[in-house]
C-alpha cells in the first residue's frame, strides 16, 4: 500500500539546521517560535538538509531569482499569516481538519474532551442487545447502593 503525508518542518528548538547553517540563512523567529530561512543568504550547501532529522528541507529554484539559482526551501510556519493573526495556510485549507494549530497543551486537552464526548455519545446511542448477566447486575446494584450511602453520609 502506498501512502503519503505532508512532511513539514517541525520548527525544532534547538534547531539543528540553524546551528549548522554557515551563512546565518536559518534563524529562529522568537516572536512566533518558528524557524525561518532567508533564501537571499542561502548558498545551497545542503548542510541543513543533512542534519534535519525529518528530511524537511528541499531544494528549488529561487522564485524570480536574478540570476536563477537553487536554494534551500522549507515551511516557514506561514509567519506572515501569523503576524496577521491568521492560522497557517495548510491548516485553513485542509479538507478533513487533519491539521490544527495552537498551543500544544491546549490542543491535547481539547482532543481529550472531543474523544471523550465521542465515546459517551456512542455509548448513549447503543441499546444493549442482551441484558447484563446476573453477576454484572449484582455489582451494579452494589455500586448504586454504595453511591446512595455516600450521598447520605
Ligand atoms: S528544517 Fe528540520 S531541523 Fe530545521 S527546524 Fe525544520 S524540522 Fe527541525
Ligand atoms: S543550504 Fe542554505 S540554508 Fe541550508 S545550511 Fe546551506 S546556506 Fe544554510
Amino acid at each position: 500500500m502506498h501512502s503519503s503525508f505532508p512532511n513539514r518542518c517541525r520548527h525544532c528548538n534547538p534547531a539543528p539546521c540553524e546551528q549548522v547553517c554557515p551563512t546565518g540563512a536559518i534563524a529562529r523567529n522568537t516572536e512566533h517560535d518558528v524557524v525561518s530561512l532567508d533564501i537571499h543568504k542561502c548558498i545551497a550547501c545542503a548542510m541543513c538538509a543533512m542534519v534535519c532529522p525529518f528530511d524537511a528541507v528541499t531544494f528549488h529554484a529561487q522564485a524570480n531569482g536574478m540570476p536563477a539559482r537553487t536554494v534551500a526551501t522549507k515551511c516557514d510556519g506561514c509567519v506572515d499569516r501569523l503576524e496577521r493573526n491568521e492560522e497557517p495556510a495548510c491548516v485553513e485549507v485542509c479538507k478533513v481538519d487533519a491539521l490544527v494549530f495552537g498551543e500544544l497543551n491546549e490542543l491535547v486537552a481539547a482532543g481529550r474532551v472531543r474523544e471523550s464526548n465521542s465515546v459517551l455519545a456512542a455509548t448513549a446511542a447503543q441499546t444493549p442487545a442482551t441484558p447484563p448477566p446476573d453477576s454484572i447486575a449484582g455489582w451494579r446494584a452494589w455500586g448504586q447502593a454504595a453511591a446512595e450511602v455516600n450521598e447520605e453520609a
